[in-house]
């Protein structure tokens, strides 16, 4: 199957700005979102290719990369389980590139790998931010042998070749190019005899926790970024960043549109016959909407500041709630007779009652009249 473009899978140009994507995602992501759709797979798939396409196009370096080699340029590597397997990918890829990652010079040690995880939150937790552990992949100096990757545990000779600075020079026609020493492979020191536990490499796989502090007003899409928390760079480079992606999951009753909030609000028809007051829930409480009288289904009301404070600051949104009007079910003998009672006296009032259906037939009388011809 081939991958569609990034950029087609968002549904923006390829000059498209950070806000312009986010915009793009969020909607996707809403739409697509597995907790809306239970049991979809086709749902499931282009949630997914949604969120990769995000991770891709806002991040400045692979954006870069992809707009450059294209999907070939961001599969190098294979994939590993986390975060959808960008952290090994793009390490490989911006060693190759950028010459590590950011870190030293060419062959020199490399900065760690930047790691993204993705964090669901609740509609709430969003809005009035909370504090998540998290469980990361990291890799620690191996115990048996201190790091150092020797069977004995004491620390490795220094390589002959380089002298221990991990890198050569080499000549080539004019020139003299620095490169990663191929007797150490850049380590500096050779092991000959390997610690069993590493294999050698003085480091394993492991996992530590970390408290995510999530500020109040988060979106899906913003990014938290844990500086020095990512991979740990080699031989005493920096370590990599990790990046805290968010997702907001669907709310049974809210739905957000930046700062607003959304909900519908089912209203009786006689309470939007003759207005009266109700209560409409709001992420802390509960606020009361004035329903005046002649209310009709769709009609809108806002309800300033009940929306969300922004993350970044600025005025809190609103709440809008849409009113529909609930058509009465399973009535009774009694109840239907009360309302022909009641449509007759409508009926009579015409257009004083009911404008709408008044001009409304009024003008498919004129529609008839003008394009059907009798027959
Ligand atoms: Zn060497
Ligand atoms: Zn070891």
């Amino acid at each position: 199957m081939s991958k569609r473009d990034y950029y087609e899978v968002l549904g923006v140009s390829k000059n498209a700005g950070d806000d312009e994507m986010k915009k793009a995602y969020r909607k996707l992501a809403m739409k697509c979102h597995p907790d809306r759709n239970p049991g979809d797979k086709a749902a499931e798939e282009s949630f997914k290719e949604a969120n990769e396409a995000y991770e891709v196009l806002t991040d400045a370096n692979k954006r870069a990369v992809y707009d450059k080699y294209g999907h070939e340029g961001m599969q190098r590597g294979g994939g590993s389980d986390f975060g959808g397997g960008f952290a090994d990918i793009f390490g490989d890829v911006f060693s190759d590139i950028f010459g590590g990652g950011g870190g030293g010079g060419r062959g020199g040690p490399r900065r760690g790998a930047d790691l993204r995880y993705r964090i669901e939150l609740s509609l709430e937790q969003a809005v009035f931010g909370t504090t998540e552990t998290i469980r990361i992949p990291t890799v620690r100096d191996c115990e048996p042998c201190k790091g150092n990757g020797t069977a004995d545990g004491k620390p490795a000779p220094t390589c002959s070749t380089c002298r221990g600075a991990g890198q050569v020079r080499v000549q080539q026609g004019f020139f003299v190019l620095q490169q990663s020493c191929p007797a150490c492979r850049g380590r500096g020191t050779v092991v000959t005899d390997s610690c069993k536990s590493c294999r050698g490499a003085g480091k394993i796989r492991s996992e530590k926790t970390l408290e995510v502090k999530v500020p109040a007003g988060v979106d899906t899409g913003d990014r938290i970024r844990l500086s020095g928390e990512g991979e740990p760079g080699e031989r005493n480079a920096p370590a990599g960043d990790l990046y805290v992606q968010v997702e907001v999951k669907p709310h049974e009753i809210f739905d957000r549109d930046n700062n607003d909030l959304h909900c519908q609000v089912p209203v009786g028809f006689v309470v939007a016959a003759l207005g009266g007051d109700m209560d409409v829930p709001t992420l802390n409480g509960k606020a009361k909407l004035t329903v005046p009288e002649g209310t009709q289904s769709g009609k809108v009301f806002r309800l300033r500041g009940l929306g969300v404070r922004p993350v970044r600051g600025g005025p809190q949104g609103d709440l809008l709630c849409a009113v529909v009007v609930e058509t009465p079910v399973h009535l009774t003998r009694k109840q239907k007779d009360l309302l022909k009672e009641f449509g007759d006296t409508v009926d009579k009032g015409g257009e004083k009652h009911s404008p709408a259906a008044s001009s409304w037939l009024s003008k498919a009388k004129q529609f008839f009249e003008t394009h059907i011809k009798p027959s």
